[in-house]
């Protein structure tokens, strides 16, 4: 009787998952497997939880969604709290697993996890294999060797495209035989981990609920029941609404939608409805995940540090904990591009692509904080947080990264005057300014003191003073 344990990472899903698929090919009985890590529920160095509760939730979601879909097919997840090179081995000599299988990983905390647990396996004489399925590109298809991997995305893109094919799903299995006498284990809830339920704010964007069912509605959603993907292209850069984006990022952060299944689906809609700049360009954001993702392999813990991927040559800055920081985290700059994006972050767990940009660049470039301490409270509240997009990003932006242009500067101001014209997005999130005009909601801090007392804001009253008093200004040099 060949059994083995298949270990769940980030890969919350039944489809496309090379490792659950091969196990079930290979062995008589599967043990499906989810191990919560407590080091990932601490509290940062920052103070505030490493993992927030909207992320909390969304994962303990899809984890009952994996739960229920292997139960359909006639098997049950074990599910553990506890190390995973603890766990993983005490489970695997408990049900005599042969052989481990999992996801392999690229970011320095989780790997530090697999060497771990590789050892103990090795120790008990049990082999482990990875499988590489996060990305849309297979690494063993990269046309250079990982070590020459391009610093430049557009040089990245190029030779992928005209390399590399997307290989095929791997098709979800009909049925997972496990072990007669595996226990029932309960999934924790968002308390057991000392953080509250999350309230949800009717403003979101989206009510986004985790597991593999609800990804692959949103898929459904967003090309074949909206037809939304025909304008992506020239709707991303909004603010507000479920539909400017296709907001599939939290499920492929958490891996319960496979890039490749989205791909497949582009494809298809393609053939069957349209294809245009649009359709290219959501394989085209896929690329940037992927890029990150390869970039982390490359890079290893450089991403993590003050001077990035570069090394570059930073100042250590002294404004972690400090009240500055504190302000920019709770959306009270006194700059209402910036605090609405904050806000939106904090209440709901999701921010746009335009919004993370803009407040990013604002901490690191106006306020010149320590970009580490951005990326850390974004690591605890994004819904769609991945250690490769976030600290990739992070990384370029503050000019630390992949950026090929010298000291890229966001006028937030002027981008708050492009991206929201009326205000409305703004307003949306601070209604304390919903009275001011919309020329200057953007700049509250601009206006006599009594024409504002006359849209009923007094500064440091009703509203933050600002902490920095930018203008509109021409010479800012515009992002992809
Ligand atoms: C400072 C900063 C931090 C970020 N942190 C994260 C993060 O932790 N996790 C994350 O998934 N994205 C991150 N992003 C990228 C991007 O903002 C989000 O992927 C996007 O806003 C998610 O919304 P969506 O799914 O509607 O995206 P869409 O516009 O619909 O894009 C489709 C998919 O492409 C991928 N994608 C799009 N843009 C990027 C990008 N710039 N980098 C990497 N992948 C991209 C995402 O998987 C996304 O779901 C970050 C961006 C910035 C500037």
């Amino acid at each position: 009787m060949r059994r083995i344990l298949v270990w769940f990472r980030s890969d919350l899903r039944i489809h496309d998952h090379e490792a659950l698929a091969t196990a079930v090919r290979k062995a008589d009985e599967v043990i499906p497997c989810y191990c919560f890590d407590p080091r990932q529920f601490a509290r940062t160095g920052y103070g505030f939880p490493k993992t927030g509760a909207f992320r909390t939730q969304f994962l303990v979601e899809s984890v009952e969604n994996l739960a229920a879909q292997i139960r359909r097919r006639g098997g049950k997840l074990l599910i553990a709290v506890g190390h995973p090179e603890e766990v993983i081995p005490r489970l695997a000599a408990e049900h005599r697993a042969e052989a481990v299988y999992a996801h392999k990983e690229a970011t320095d905390e989780e790997v530090r996890v697999e060497d771990a647990l590789e050892k103990q396996l090795w120790r008990q004489r049990i082999p482990i294999d990875y499988f590489w399925g996060h990305t849309l590109y297979h690494a063993d298809d990269l046309p250079f060797p990982l070590k020459n991997l391009p610093e430049i995305f557009t040089d990245f893109r190029k030779q992928t495209e005209r390399y590399v094919q997307v290989r095929a799903e791997f098709p979800a299995p009909e049925k997972i035989r496990v072990p007669a006498l595996l226990p029932d284990t309960p999934v924790p809830s968002v308390n057991d981990f000392g953080l509250p339920r999350p309230v949800p704010d009717e403003r979101a964007v989206l009510t986004f609920v985790g597991g593999e069912t609800e990804g692959l509605e949103r898929l459904k959603y967003y090309l074949w029941e909206t037809d939304l993907l025909r304008h992506y292209k020239e709707t991303r850069n909004g603010l507000l609404g479920g539909d400017f984006s296709s907001k599939l990022a939290p499920w492929l952060a958490t891996g319960c939608v496979s890039p490749r299944r989205i791909y497949q689906e582009v494809k298809r809609y393609e053939r069957e409805r349209v294809k245009n700049d649009s359709t290219y360009w959501l394989v085209f954001e896929l690329l940037w995940r992927d890029y990150f993702r390869f970039v982390a392999r490359k890079h290893g813990n450089a991403l993590f540090k003050a001077g990035g991927i570069r090394n570059a040559a930073v100042q250590e800055s002294q404004l972690f904990g400090s009240e500055t920081f504190e302000r920019w985290r709770n959306g009270q700059t006194g700059v209402p591009f910036v605090d609405a994006n904050m806000v939106e972050l904090r209440q709901t767990g999701f921010m746009s692509n335009r919004g993370r940009q803009n407040v990013a660049s604002f901490l690191v470039k106006d306020l010149k904080a320590d970009w580490r301490a951005g990326a850390a409270w974004f690591e605890s509240q994004l819904l769609d947080y991945d250690p490769c997009s976030n600290y990739g990003n992070w990384n370029y932006v503050a000019g630390v990264g992949n950026d090929p242009r010298e000291d890229r500067y966001f006028n937030v101001v002027k981008q708050a005057h492009q991206y929201d014209p009326a205000g409305e997005y703004v307003k949306h999130w601070l209604p304390a300014l919903s009275r001011i005009p919309a020329p200057h909601v953007h700049t509250p801090y601009l206006l006599p003191p009594d024409e504002l007392a006359g849209y009923g804001v007094r500064l440091g009253e009703d509203y933050s003073r600002p902490l920095v008093r930018l203008e509109p200004r021409k010479n800012e040099q515009m992002s992809k």
